[in-house]
């Protein structure tokens, strides 16, 4: 039996499931539309109108990037584990880089250099949370995937918050990636509450402690600010504000990815946390079907949102409530090679 949200507002209530749908769909839809504009300035590349495909790694439409690759290996990891563990993440982040584990090809692409020397450092020293400190190093790629956290912890808001850092942690350790990945998870799971209007949505972030590098995001500038002050930079904090300004400049799941996609730059990713939000606050039915009808492993992204309702710890339907050992749920592996 889906869990209904009841909604009191004038928007028209949207099961749980289907806000769980849509923020994982939504960020691999995000991450696809936006893909074939990573990389070029704005306004210097054809203006990004749908699921196009192109791009620096000539995607297909409907292909995706590292972004969904790495949330895909975080989801897995929360169901097979029954919860948070940062040692099975990073083994399953080095299978897809170095094996290409749930990427669209053989191999992985799109391998973010921060990524890239945290998978090196825990390969060195077995030690999973290998993310750097250094604040040269506060990169999105904490999250863009971070869909699958504040899923699997949506009734248990500190919980969330808690877990988003922790699961940064693995590659990104500096403050900002720790704060921005507290205040997307408090983000989506006010969405997975049932919040039906965006001022209620953003009214968490005003109760975050949030260090003085997310100043904007604490004085919520985004509300306010024209496109040019908006950087879609691979910086979390660029990141975070990108995708928040076009959320809150939208009116649509798929307007609100559109708008990320244009800004160009690190587009892809931009569009993916984007995407979660959006997808989050509209559901799987915000998401237009000829995006959702040609996104490479559909079904397997819409069984995983599926399975991690299912999994939420002191959940009816599993009643699981702390890890019981992880369980690898794809091919067993003897070992791990060294990244690419
Ligand atoms: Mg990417």
């Amino acid at each position: 039996m889906p869990i209904r949200i009841e909604d009191s507002v004038a928007t028209p209530p949207i099961e749980l499931l289907h806000r769980f749908e849509g923020c994982l769909l939504g960020l691999a839809c995000g991450d696809a539309v936006g893909g074939p504009a990573e990389f070029h300035r704005r306004g210097r590349f054809p203006e990004i109108t749908g699921m196009g495909g192109g791009g620096k790694f000539q995607l297909a439409p409907g292909e995706w990037t590292d972004d969904t690759a790495m949330a895909l290996c975080l989801a897995e990891s929360l169901l097979a584990c029954g919860g948070m563990d940062p040692l099975d993440q990073m083994q399953r982040y080095w299978r897809w880089a170095n094996e290409g584990h749930h990427s669209t090809r053989a191999t992985a692409f799109g391998l973010g250099k921060t990524v890239a020397n945290s998978l090196m450092r825990f390969h060195r020293t077995g030690n999973p949370l290998a993310g750097s400190s250094a604040p040269d190093t506060a990169g999105n790629g904490c999250l863009m995937r971070l869909a699958p956290v504040a899923m699997y912890f949506w009734n248990d808001r500190q919980a969330a918050i808690e877990a988003a850092e922790l699961s940064a942690r693995t590659t990104h350790g500096a403050d900002e990636c720790l704060a921005s990945c507290r205040c997307l998870a408090d983000i989506l799971v006010t969405c997975f509450a049932g919040a039906t209007d965006k001022e209620q949505i953003l009214s968490g972030i005003a109760t975050l402690a949030l260090p003085d590098g997310l100043g904007r995001i604490t004085a919520q500038v985004f509300r306010d600010a024209p496109r040019e002050q908006i950087r879609a930079t691979g910086y979390v904090v660029d990141c975070l504000e990108a995708a928040l300004w076009c959320f809150w400049h939208s009116g649509s799941y798929a307007e609100a990815v559109l708008l990320a996609a244009n800004l160009g730059d690190d587009a892809d990713t931009t569009a993916a946390v984007c995407g979660q939000i959006a997808g989050a606050y509209y559901g799987r039915q915000g998401i237009p079907d000829d995006w959702a009808g040609v996104l490479y492993k559909r079904d397997l992204i819409a069984g995983m949102a599926r399975g991690l309702l299912a999994s939420t710890p002191e959940s009816p339907a599993l009643g699981t409530s702390a890890s019981a050992g992880c369980r690898d749920n794809s091919a067993e592996r003897s070992g791990y090679g060294v990244p690419a």
